[in-house]
């Protein structure tokens, strides 16, 4: 399908109501399911819509009309790599780390971030609020943050201490930042599932969950509690992974993992969420402390760049390269 297509597509179904078969009952449906937007449909299972009353014929007429709006159709190897193009890469404004990363984040997938408490796993979300806002020429994705926290350690003076340093006005920094604090794992898979409006309003680039376990690890205890917790947060990840294609954003999410006291520290680092976590998110950088502020970040699994490492450093302008001085 044409670029011109999508574009057509693009201004004709801007609101529900616009798709073919959908009336305003259908369409009040589909926001309480949590389907707000055109893009949020495009990447629905015909399923989900059965669920909420809607009948088959109509959903896949609905799901079908809401992708031609975003070029997500069968494609040939050759067409995949120019659909891969429009992936961009957010510069996590640490040199050493987008190195690591082969030029930033990537847009269209996810991105963990895990290891031990104080490893700034938080700190580079919230930088990456900043440099996301950036123009596309200096690494950014000219476009917002949605941070979903919920150990409650986004602090906005942070924000105002980093944006200074690549050039944003602090205040202008911070009303580009939709913060939502989580209190419970339901209600973490909540914000989330009814994110996608805030995402399409604010022009959200960056949606960050900090951290994406610790309320399913509190809750969740026990042996006989680990198929339903990994079902979870199988969902959870899936709701992102799509929110991130269909608005072409980053996503970031962390992890924290207990101390190892073990040298071979790397083989007994078990990531909370297990397996489920390490198949979804495409890229994976594990963060241990290095000397005072020094730590260092090795990438650990990415669908195409080799495994290494990056020193960085937590001061108080933000994550620097661990290289310089
Ligand atoms: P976690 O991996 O647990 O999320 P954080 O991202 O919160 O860890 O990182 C905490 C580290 O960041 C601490 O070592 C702290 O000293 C450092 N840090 C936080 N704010 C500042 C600052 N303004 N200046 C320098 N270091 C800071
Ligand atoms: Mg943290």
């Amino acid at each position: 399908m044409g670029e011109e297509q999508v574009e057509y597509y693009k201004q004709r179904y801007q609101r529900l109501e616009d798709l073919p078969g959908v009336g305003p009952a259908t369409a009040s449906k589909l926001r309480e399911i949590g389907f707000k937007t055109v893009e949020s449909l495009a990447t629905a299972a015909v399923g989900e819509l059965v669920e909420a009353g809607i009948s088959e014929a109509t959903a896949e007429r609905i799901i079908e009309a809401a992708r031609r709006s975003i070029a997500i159709t069968f494609v040939r190897g050759d067409e995949l790599v120019k659909l891969r193009s429009s992936v961009r890469h957010l510069t996590t404004g640490c040199s050493s780390l987008d190195n690591l990363l082969g030029g930033g984040i990537e847009t269209q997938s996810i991105t963990e971030f895990y290891g031990e408490f104080g490893t700034g796993k938080s700190q580079i979300c919230q930088q990456l609020c900043v440099t996301v806002q950036l123009p596309y020429e200096r690494g950014g994705l000219e476009g917002g943050a949605l941070y979903i926290d919920t150990e409650n350690t986004f602090r906005p003076e942070r924000i105002m201490q980093i944006a200074p340093h690549f050039n944003l006005d602090p205040k202008e920094a911070l009303k580009r930042i939709i913060f939502a604090e989580a209190y419970t794992s339901s209600h973490q898979m909540m914000l989330l599932e009814n994110a996608d409006e805030v995402i399409k309003e604010n022009n959200i680039k960056l949606i960050i969950i900090d951290s994406l376990t610790s309320h399913f690890r509190s809750e969740y205890i026990g042996r006989e509690m680990l198929a339903s917790r990994q079902q979870q947060l199988n969902k959870h990840l899936h709701k992102l992974i799509r929110l991130a294609r269909a608005f072409n954003a980053a996503a970031v999410i962390t992890n924290q993992v207990m101390a190892q006291p073990d040298v071979f520290f790397l083989k007994g680092v078990q990531p909370v969420g297990g397996h489920i976590i390490g198949h979804t998110s495409h890229t994976r950088v594990y963060l241990r402390k290095g000397k005072e502020n020094i730590r260092i970040a090795r990438l650990i699994v990415s669908p195409f760049l080799p495994e290494g490492e990056a020193p960085i450093r937590i001061t108080e302008r933000g994550i620097e390269s661990g290289e310089e001085a």
